[in-house]
């Protein structure tokens, strides 16, 4: 673990600070809301149990291939100023060095919008209002949420640009799983659907619209059954009462793993491993 860094504080006091969807991913905003990705990065979800506290709490903000095109793809739907605004923004990571064309990864996604844009039903889905910012409280805790598709008094609907629909083996559940558990989003659905709640006093349907990176995307929309998103509103309960933030933010653990990033970044030789040690850690 690294002796350095400053440990973020979790003020959980909103005081004067007003939310709003420009500041919703700044460290201000951080500091005193949890949020859907922030909780499954610090207690992990039934499909990836077991995060890396430490990577998340002092790892810094990634900036992925994949977060990149899921905003470029959230700004297109949600309106034509805010795609001019992100692309503009964004200029040198959407557009080669010579600049007359896109990068692979943002041909794909223009690929899978021009698809989906000619669906009418995933269209309505994805209609409504766009990256609408509401907060609440869950376990004590507050929590920020930013909706995709918002229609009030109807449904909640959230857009997934994902690899593909097929569904994959989870070492940990022993079994096949839709991309919807392995990526967590029903630990998603559940926070966003309560926080909503609490602005609204009604329970919305959850809904992923999705569309799939293959060269011909797959595409659909699914509501998650209610009975899964009450298991999932519960696991966040459960968590976050055994373990409130601020005693995680204490001491962040890190996960050791030879899949961490962060952890091979820090990690320091304190001798040799055994033969058994190398075999479980290389598994890692
Ligand atoms: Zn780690």
């Amino acid at each position: 673990m690294p002796d350095i860094e400053q440990k973020p504080e979790f003020t959980g006091f909103i005081g004067n600070f007003v939310l709003t969807p420009e500041n919703y991913y700044s460290d201000e905003a951080n500091k005193r809301f949890l949020s859907n990705s922030l909780f499954k990065s610090l207690y992990g979800y039934p499909a990836h149990p077991h995060p890396c506290q430490a990577a998340a709490v002092y790892g810094g903000k990634e900036t992925t291939e994949a977060l990149l095109v899921g905003s470029y793809m959230d700004a297109w739907f949600e309106s034509t100023n805010a795609f001019e605004d992100f692309c503009r923004e964004h200029e040198n990571q959407i557009y080669t060095k010579s600049g007359k064309t896109k990068y692979k990864f943002i041909i794909d996604a223009d690929n899978a919008i021009n698809r989906v844009r000619k669906d009418k039903t995933f269209m309505r889905f994805m209609g409504g209002s766009h990256q609408t910012v509401l907060t609440g409280t869950i376990a004590g805790h507050p929590f920020k949420i930013k909706m995709d598709a918002y229609h009030p008094g109807e449904m909640i609907v959230d857009l997934k640009y994902v690899k593909s629909s097929m569904p994959v083996w989870n070492e940990v559940l022993k079994q096949r799983v839709s991309f919807i558990e392995d990526y967590g989003y029903t630990i998603q659905g559940a926070i966003y659907q309560e926080v909503e709640y609490q602005n609204s006093g009604k329970k919305l349907p959850f809904y992923i619209a999705y569309v799939t990176k293959d060269a011909e995307p797959d595409f659909g929309v699914v509501q998650i059954p209610q009975e899964l998103l009450d298991e999932a509103l519960e696991f966040v309960k459960i968590n976050l009462t055994a373990k409130p933030y601020q005693s995680i933010l204490m001491a962040p653990k890190a996960c050791g793993r030879r899949s961490c990033p962060y952890c091979r970044k820090n990690k320091k030789l304190s001798g040799p491993m055994d033969w058994k040690t190398f075999t479980e850690y290389i598994a890692s």
